[in-house]
């Protein structure tokens, strides 16, 4: 008998990222396509992926994992709310699902299927307790507890994202002020470093992390404030959790290291010490796939 293959599929505001994983978590091919903006394009775009990933292989996918933007209700089972795919909003997505495909299908949030990925074959590999936090344009995270994904009653757990680091920060879209979404993600690195350098030009998080590639005060500056911000909530998940490994993905963990220094000195400072000590802090290692392969091998997973 060959071996499972499972299809992953990862959908944010503008693409829907898919591929076809081994059970090793191996990804046997992958690919990428816009993000329709309705509910029926988002489906017409699945059922031509799924076609076509089930012509490509001789194996056939066993299951089929899907992780999507938004808050995902496992008592309702549908998205309440995707601030980046509205469409999605409190459709009847996964009796959409069955209709389509011939193959058992798992359904969750995009962070945790991230985290799964790089749980079962990334930077947590082996570790029975983790968590996992994308750092981008927001920040999306999941929770791995003794061994399993740590989904809450209804399934919104691992929202750190939208804890308070800040009480006087920022509004943040979901209705509170100072998330760490809005105190650490990259557009608060860019307006930091605006504020800093007063500068009235319009700026990316890619401009500021090349400025403090070469030295500049404000651009390094912009990192370590939302890099305490960050560290100020990973003390809160070493307190809380006791967790074995901290694992820090998403766009702005590739911009080299001026987040992450400040971040793991100020949750050591706000951690209990023998906690923050069994704790390592570590960037993940699947990129951009953790999505995608969290979402297959969840699929195939009996849990
Ligand atoms: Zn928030």
């Amino acid at each position: 008998m060959s071996p499972k293959v499972f299809a992953g599929f990862d959908l944010g505001g503008t693409n829907l990222k898919y591929g076809l994983v081994a059970e090793s978590g191996e990804v046997l091919e992958k690919s990428s396509a816009p993000t329709p903006k309705t509910f029926s394009g988002v489906l017409d775009v699945i059922a031509s992926v799924w076609n076509e990933l089930r012509r490509r292989t001789k194996n056939r996918p066993a299951a089929a994992g899907f992780g999507f933007p938004g808050i995902y209700s496992r008592v309702d089972r549908r998205i309440l709310q995707s601030p980046n795919c509205p469409s999605l909003d409190n459709v009847d997505l996964e009796a959409a699902l069955e209709r389509l495909l011939n193959v058992p299908f798992r359904v969750d949030n995009d962070a945790n299927m991230a985290a799964y990925g790089e749980w079962r074959c990334g930077a947590g590999r082996g570790v029975s307790s983790m968590v996992h936090l994308t750092i981008g344009t927001g920040i999306g995270s999941g929770i791995i507890l003794d061994g399993s994904l740590w989904r809450g009653r209804c399934g919104f757990a691992g929202e750190l994202g939208h804890i308070t680091v800040n009480p006087e920060g920022d509004r943040c879209a979901c209705g509170n002020q100072g998330c760490l979404e809005t105190e650490a993600a990259a557009p608060k690195i860019v307006r930091n470093y605006k504020d800093l350098s007063k500068t009235k030009r319009a700026v990316t998080a890619e401009d500021v992390f090349e400025k403090a590639a070469r030295g500049e005060v404000a651009a390094i500056k912009a990192f370590g404030i939302a890099g305490t911000y960050l560290g100020i909530a990973l003390g809160i998940v070493i307190n809380m959790l006791n967790p074995e490994k901290i694992v820090l993905g998403g766009g702005v963990m590739t911009t080299g290291d001026f987040l992450l220094p400040p971040a793991v000195e100020e949750a050591a400072r706000r951690s209990y010490r023998a906690s923050f000590a069994c704790c390592s802090i570590e960037k993940a290692l699947l990129g951009n796939d953790a999505g995608l392969i969290g979402a297959a091998l969840r699929a195939g997973a009996k849990e």
